[in-house]
């Protein structure tokens, strides 16, 4: 970048060096100037590189993008102010009034509320279908149907989709696949190699990884379709901040060791709660007594992922006293921070659901989510059992 020249109002210039920052700068700025008109048009003609307007990019999210690119296998994707702004760049920079959008139901809360009342709204048709079943699937698509959104493992129950079925359905059938990606990341599972067209975050989850930032990338494999995500993103302003890029891109420097260390704890996490008196059943992927294990081992390989959840005996009453105990762990809803968080489905992000429909969904008032950080293993399940004991005790 040139930075030779000062100005009236800011007449110090950078100073010159010979040597370079090991890391990328923080570049706040929100225009770019130029040497000449002709310089302008090089540059938007594509001839030269260069930045104008920070809405259109700027270098901190460019240099995160790539970043991220490179984790998914993909090319070209944009980094957005926020997960949900990054599903709604894909959804309504790519679908119009008449098309119908398959989701898996069991989407994050924020996505199902587009499908269900945002989109319609605007006369883009949606239905739900269970992404585990590929049949089920198939069934609900219609012949205006332009894309499938499913996430990898749902939250909150765990749920492993099928994938590869769904990559190779929407292929015979010339339907977008786009997948979110946030719960297994990259280090897990990559969907581009499996078929997807479209790659989803929260970058505000393990990517970035200290819940410092609020964040999203989107990428699909066609350059066609990601120009369109990216002029709806831009038009509409769902630009990220550079400061936040700035932090992602720090916690990322450190992502396949978080993941990896996480991970790890969760599979001890998920086998110590299931020896625990008080706790009915435990959920992980990996697991021999998750319904989808076979799958898991088939789109994880050898890794998992870093969220458990699990159930309680006892209703409201033990959850209570579950959280009052769980000293040193946070009970927030967000998953993915260094630390271990906790989040009850049942009084944040299913509580719009009557009970009944929880309990059909499998998450009763003792039921949790655990996002699993990055403490000692030791103290970390040491503080669930005496949580468990204790809301055994209220029960
Ligand atoms: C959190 C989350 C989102 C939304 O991301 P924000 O950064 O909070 O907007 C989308 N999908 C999944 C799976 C998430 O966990």
């Amino acid at each position: 970048m040139k930075n030779s020249k000062g100005s009236l109002i800011r007449p110090v210039p950078l100073p010159d060096s010979i040597s370079r920052p090991v890391v990328t700068p923080l570049s706040p700025s929100v225009v770019y100037a130029s040497d000449t008109p002709d310089d302008l048009d090089a540059q938007y003609e594509g001839r030269t590189s260069g930045y104008t307007y920070a809405r259109e990019g700027h270098p901190n999210a460019d240099v995160l993008a790539r970043r991220i690119d490179l984790l998914e296998g993909g090319t070209g994707g944009i980094v957005t102010s926020s997960g949900m702004s990054a599903v709604t760049a894909v959804m309504m920079g790519l679908l119009k009034a008449g098309d119908h959008v398959l989701g898996g139901d069991q989407l994050y809360g924020r996505s199902l509320r587009l499908m269900k009342q945002d989109l319609p709204r605007l006369g883009i048709a949606t239905s739900l279908a269970d992404p585990t079943d590929v049949a089920a699937m198939e069934a609900a698509l219609r012949p205006e149907t332009r894309m499938i959104l499913v996430e990898v493992v749902s939250n909150p129950t765990l749920r492993v989709a099928d994938i590869e079925g769904l990559a190779s359905l929407c292929k015979a059938r010339g339907i977008l696949l786009a997948v979110d990606n946030t719960f297994t990341t990259p280090r897990a599972y990559r969907p581009f190699d499996a078929g997807a067209d479209i790659v989803i975050h929260s970058v505000t989850k393990l990517l970035a990884g200290h819940s410092d930032v609020t964040l999203g990338y989107a990428c699909a494999a066609d350059p066609v379709l990601q120009k369109a995500i990216y002029d709806f993103a831009v038009t509409t302003g769902l630009t990220a901040s550079p400061f936040d890029c700035w932090l992602a891109e720090r916690g990322l420097a450190t992502f396949n060791l978080r993941f990896d260390r996480a991970e790890a704890n969760a599979v001890a996490l998920a086998d110590h709660l299931a020896t625990l008196p008080g706790v009915k059943r435990v959920l992980y992927p990996m697991r021999a007594d998750h319904p989808d294990q076979a799958r898991a081992k088939a789109l994880l390989g050898a890794r998992g992922c870093n969220m458990v959840s699990f159930e309680l005996e006892g209703g409201r009453k033990a959850a209570n006293a579950f959280t009052r105990a769980a000293d040193g762990l946070a009970f927030a809803p967000t998953l993915g921070d260094v630390g271990t968080t906790l989040s009850h489905p049942a009084s944040s992000s299913h509580r719009a659901l009557a009970p009944a429909e929880r309990e059909a969904l499998g998450m009763s008032e003792g039921f949790f989510r655990v996002s699993v950080g990055l403490e000692e293993e030791a103290p970390l399940l040491e503080v669930f059992t005496r949580a468990v004991a204790a809301a055994r005790g209220a029960a």
